[in-house]
């Protein structure tokens, strides 16, 4: 991959990783806050505020486990190895590349289309 291309996905990159750590403190606190006023409404119900955080927590997994991907891909280009399938490297050998097309989409996929789909069937089936 070109390095203007991959400083264009580096940028990208930084500015998913600054809206997801705002929006994952911003969304959880605003949850919580929500759950507490109803608790203090409801005379103390507390499985109303066990359900906000759990909520909570359930809106906070995608974004932080995308969070996590997307830093680990800026590691990747600090790396010089931004934009290699990793299961192709687990697997031995040097690995392939993923498609810029799928990187253009999703800047911080770990594997190939290929690699990916296998991968979900095999999670699928366990
Ligand atoms: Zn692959």
């Amino acid at each position: 991959m070109k390095e203007a291309q991959i400083q264009k996905l580096d940028r990208l990159l930084a500015t998913m990783e600054q809206t997801l750590s705002a929006r994952l403190t911003g969304e959880i606190m605003q949850q919580t806050q929500e759950g507490l006023r109803q608790v203090s409404s409801d005379d103390g119900d507390s499985a109303v505020l066990a359900e906000a955080l759990e909520v909570a927590s359930m809106l906070g997994v995608n974004d932080a486990k995308t969070l996590e991907a997307v830093r680990k891909a800026r590691k990747k280009i600090k790396d010089g190895i931004f934009g290699i399938c990793e299961m192709s490297l687990h697997a031995g050998g040097k690995g392939h590349a993923i498609s810029q097309d799928r990187l253009q989409v999703i800047p911080q996929a770990e594997n190939c289309i290929d690699c990916q789909k296998k991968a979900e069937v095999r999670v699928a089936k366990s």
